[in-house]
């Protein structure tokens, strides 16, 4: 099978082709920065982490672009409220941002570029937008004329004249149509400002995501994530501005991810329905948050609670484990023939490899994949069982390891990878026990075997058993 990844446009899956063979560009909607990151936010961004994992493990080499939104009205209301300015808000949640991100496991974009580093760009794509004839000034507001995109709505599956009808048209006697969009919007009095050709003032918001991908990916690109309630107006808007402005296609694949729910209401931070992803992590470790968003397909809505989180972190539970005790069979397996069963083994082992793959194929469902795991874990663990007391098959365990490697890295489960997911202890184990673990593990490096024995002595004493492994100590309930 071959990666196929939904279209909007077609409303199908189809076959993923890059533009340029062996390259991908794949735009991501950044966070607008007036607040603290909750989790439905950082749910975007993990998906599209695990997508870009993904396509690079097939060998595509990605350029991963992902922006701030680092001025627009509720960044302003923010600094006015706390009486300082808006690029000091902007700093500190942009700070925040990357500091979950490394706790998360996401890798790093190639590029953030901000707004307000790209008003010379914005201004004259705007202007070229005027030329054209699909925008005009209004004093110092510039808009986009909705209407001169036959295509608008086609991605979002609307139709403009049941826009009309709709509520949440804005009524702006400015505008020559009530659809039309601000591209920029003149600055009110003491209002942080950029001079232009209409006067002073600053960007709407979707014209900088137009600007600033064309400017890093080209026009038109693979790849452009964000969450479902991007999709309008915000990404109608952007692929109205961009096709209108170059005449050419814009993006070939849009990655929408569902929206985290709150009992019946979408986690938002305009509804104070959210919870601040500060606050998660301080009741769960990352590994689990990670987990949790990728254990449902991407663009499927997740229901979020506490209670869900434990599940999840039981869960995640079971996979350590697999990873723990794969690592201790690694030192004991033997190189040898197989027997029957063992021959039947292998074969499952491979054919949850290739399951795993399908999965990801299949529109990046990592929900199958992570399922493929587990049944991977189950497996191993009938294998240990039947072997009773005798040694491992190597080829048995080789296999499962590379796979299961793999498979933690392509999902970006542990940082680290497998060989940090297999050192680790299972969570029941108490925190001064892996303290002392990690002690003995130090005395070891250090060569200092007599200061490991008294460790290995003192867990025993509190009631653990040691082992130990290439990756590390290992403690067990004895
Ligand atoms: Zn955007």
């Amino acid at each position: 099978m071959t990666l196929h990844v939904y279209d909007h446009v077609t409303r199908s899956k189809k076959e993923f082709v890059p533009i340029t063979p062996g390259k991908v560009g794949m735009y991501v909607c950044g966070l607008t920065v007036q607040d603290k990151p909750h989790v439905g936010h950082m749910f975007a961004f993990v998906a599209c982490d695990m997508i870009r994992r993904y396509l690079e493990y097939l060998g595509y080499e990605v350029t991963h672009v992902q922006n701030f939104t680092d001025i627009d009205d509720k960044i302003i209301n923010k600094a006015a409220e706390e009486g300082i300015g808006f690029r000091e808000v902007a700093d500190r949640n942009i700070d925040l941002y990357h500091q979950y991100a490394a706790e998360l496991n996401l890798q790093p974009a190639h590029h953030y570029p901000l707004a307000t580093e790209n008003i010379d760009g914005i201004i004259s794509y705007i202007e070229k937008l005027i030329e054209k004839d699909h925008a005009y000034a209004v004093g110092s507001d510039v808009y986009f004329k909705v209407r001169s995109f036959k295509e608008y709505g086609q991605l979002s599956g609307r139709n403009v004249d049941d826009m009309i009808t709709g509520t949440r048209v804005e009524l702006d006697e400015k505008k020559q149509d009530s659809l039309d969009f601000a591209l920029w919007k003149g600055a009110a009095d003491g209002e942080p400002s950029w001079e232009s050709p209409w006067g002073a003032g600053r960007p709407g918001w979707h014209i900088e995501c137009s600007v600033m991908s064309a400017s890093i990916l080209g026009d038109h690109f693979d790849f452009h994530g964000g969450g479902r309630d991007l999709l309008f107006p915000h990404h109608e808007n952007e692929r109205a501005q961009s096709c209108s402005c170059t005449g050419e296609k814009f993006v070939n694949y849009w990655l929408h991810n569902g929206l985290l729910f709150l009992g019946d209401k979408k986690m938002s931070k305009s509804d104070g329905n959210f919870f601040a992803m500060g606050e998660v992590l301080e009741k769960f470790r990352p590994e689990i948050i990670r987990f949790f968003l990728l254990n449902a397909h991407f663009r499927s809505q997740i229901d979020y609670s506490e209670e869900r989180l434990k599940e999840a972190e039981s869960a995640l539970d079971r996979l350590k484990r697999t990873a723990v005790k794969l690592q201790e069979m690694v030192q004991v397996a033997e190189k040898r023939d197989l027997t029957e069963p063992e021959a039947g083994v292998l074969q499952a082992v491979i054919s949850y490899r290739n399951r795993f793959f399908a999965a990801m194929d299949d529109d990046f469902n990592s929900a199958g994949a992570i399922g493929v795991l587990f049944s991977l874990s189950k497996e191993l663990n009938q294998y240990y069982s039947s072997i009773g007391d005798n040694s491992p098959a190597a080829e048995v365990i080789s296999e499962s390891v590379a796979f299961f490697t793999e498979g933690i890295e392509i999902l970006g489960l542990w940082r680290g990878g497998f060989a940090e997911m297999a050192k680790s202890v299972s969570s029941d184990i108490p925190e001064d026990i892996i303290a002392l673990a990690a002690e003995r593990d130090k005395a070891r490096e250090e060569k200092n075997w007599a200061r490991a024995d008294e460790l290995r002595d003192e867990l025993q004493k509190k009631g653990y058993l040691v082992e130990d492994s290439s990756a590390g100590t290992v403690v067990k309930h004895l």
